[in-house]
């Protein structure tokens, strides 16, 4: 019966903060959905860069032990009572809160799912629902890219620096992506950067400034953090906008009001979430991530699979700058 195979689960559990080998495989009672809850069987999880933080312990999870992972693809196995609108075997995606997603099975808020089209295989829907409508929210919410804007993004070969790039090109603009190493920056270039610096090699703030005759980039969209906040804002151009949207490198030092008072300069540090809380706003991200797939704008590069049993493995791997695109970890047998 359904409550039977819903008794123990596989799943990867965090009962002490530290490294990636903190994280461990384990047996977990998942209960059955409550009202406005569903249960899902885990087809594909996505591994973002978020989920380092709470291992970590930078961001701080509301309890400890906790299960990572804030992405998913599944199959519905059940619903709570009396809701509507989803039914066992329905193909849904998650992205955000609640956290819990490493795992073979997990309860979900139903109104936090979306459904996923079946044209989108459900490995790569896993990979790009969290990183896809983070690109659809900073391109298009948190500085809205048109034709004619010259844009500046680091991590142009990671997972969402990936889609930027693509989605940012098909907007239009001139795209400038730093990466570490020259394979990252082939993939770049494919990717639709027009121009790509190797930041271990050429100093990216002296390219820009090259690049764009000494004027600046409408918009820096960095998520490194400490080792690129101060020269994304000499990228700027007048009136320019520096969303902070990650901390790959760690946090970013102060920054005195005047420092943005020289150029007129915006400063923004967005999250996904307060940019999809509302039911329409999820609904509309995902589904312009999904379009974007659709119509080939959006090439989805699944570039690392792991079992889920070796998702040390995976954050070891992000951690260490040895990935590019996406990770997913698939749940063992
Ligand atoms: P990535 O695939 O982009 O991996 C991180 C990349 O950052 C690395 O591959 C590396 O690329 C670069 N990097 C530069 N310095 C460091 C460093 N010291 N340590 C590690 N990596 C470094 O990860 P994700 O796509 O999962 O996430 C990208 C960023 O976006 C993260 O900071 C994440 O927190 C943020 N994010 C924020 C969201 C929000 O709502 N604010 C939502 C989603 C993601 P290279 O080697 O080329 O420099």
């Amino acid at each position: 019966t359904s409550s039977l195979s819903s008794a123990m689960v596989k799943a990867i559990r965090v009962h002490e903060l530290g490294g990636p080998e903190v994280m461990k495989l384990e047996d977990v009672e998942i209960g059955e959905p409550k009202d406005g809850e569903i249960r899902v069987r885990n087809k594909a999880i996505g591994v973002n860069f978020i989920d380092v933080y709470f291992r970590q312990g930078v961001y701080k999870a509301a309890s400890i032990p906790f299960t990572p992972g804030m992405e998913a693809v599944g199959v519905v196995t059940a619903v709570g009572p009396g809701l509507t609108g989803r039914q066992v075997g329905d193909i849904v995606a998650y992205a955000g809160f609640p956290m819990g997603a490493y795992a073979e099975e997990q309860i979900l808020p139903a109104e936090k799912v979306v459904p996923v089209p079946s044209s989108v295989d459900p490995v790569v829907a896993a990979s790009v629902m969290l990183k896809g409508m983070t690109a659809q929210f900073l391109l298009r919410r948190c500085f809205k890219v048109e034709s004619g804007h010259t844009v500046l993004v680091h991590a142009a070969a990671g997972g969402v620096g990936s889609l930027l790039c693509q989605w940012a090109n098909a907007l239009g603009a001139t795209v400038i992506g730093t990466v570490s190493t020259s394979e990252k920056a082939a993939q770049a270039k494919e990717d639709g950067c027009h121009h790509v610096i190797v930041s271990k090699q050429e100093s990216f703030v002296e390219r820009v400034a090259e690049i764009t005759s000494g004027e600046g980039v409408e918009v820096v969209y960095d998520s490194v953090g400490k080792d690129t906040f101060q020269g994304s804002l000499e990228c700027l151009k007048i009136r320019g906008h520096l969303v902070c949207f990650g901390q790959s490198s760690g946090a970013p030092d102060p920054v005195p009001l005047s420092a943005l008072a020289v150029k007129s300069l915006f400063l923004t540090r967005p999250s996904l979430m307060q940019y999809t809380s509302k039911r329409d706003e999820l609904l509309e991200a995902a589904g312009e991530v999904f379009g974007n797939i659709a119509n080939g704008v959006l090439r989805v590069r699944v570039n690392h699979k792991y079992p889920l049993s070796q998702a040390g493995q995976a954050h070891s791997d992000l951690e260490t700058r040895k990935t590019t695109g996406s990770i997913v970890l698939i749940p063992d047998g």
